[in-house]
């Protein structure tokens, strides 16, 4: 039987596939800057105050939208919001067509998986709390 993922469309995902689907990398909660100039977004290594890096889960998820308005929930009213999203996140990768990476929780089989191929931001990010100014934090151009 073919899984959910690759059966399904993104709008056709029940909550609790939609849930699923995310791998926990949580690259979506880093803080990125864009040059006014040119219209480039640049991502950094900053990450969101709410953000419980060791497990890629967000500790007000309940209470995401109200706490930081610009905090994306992606769900299928907004799925045009998908491209704003990193390049690995499985939603964007699903809705252009694409397989899940081996390294995803629900090929693996392990919730470490995403963490252990380095996929995640979890030893790479320091919090909005104990950052600088955020150019200070710059690590390259958001895809
Ligand atoms: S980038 Fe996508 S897959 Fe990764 S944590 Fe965010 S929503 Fe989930
Ligand atoms: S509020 Fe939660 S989901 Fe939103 S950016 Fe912060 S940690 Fe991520």
């Amino acid at each position: 039987m073919a899984n959910f993922w690759e059966n399904k469309a993104l709008s056709e995902l029940t909550q609790s596939e939609w849930e699923q689907l995310c791998d926990g990398c949580a690259k979506c909660c880093l803080h990125k800057v864009e040059d006014e100039d040119t219209g480039i977004i640049y991502a950094t290594n900053v990450i969101c105050q709410y953000l419980d890096v060791e497990n890629g889960q967000c500790g007000q998820y309940s209470e995401r939208s109200t706490l930081v308005p610009e905090c994306v929930t992606l769900n299928n009213d907004n799925l045009e919001q998908v491209y704003f999203m990193p390049t690995t996140c499985s939603y964007r990768l699903l809705a252009k067509g694409k397989p899940l990476p081996e390294w995803h929780p629900l090929i693996s089989h392990n919730k470490e998986s995403v963490h252990e191929s380095g996929n995640s931001v979890r030893d790479k990010v320091i919090s909005e709390l104990e950052a600088d100014d955020l150019m200070h934090h710059l690590t390259g151009e958001w895809e």
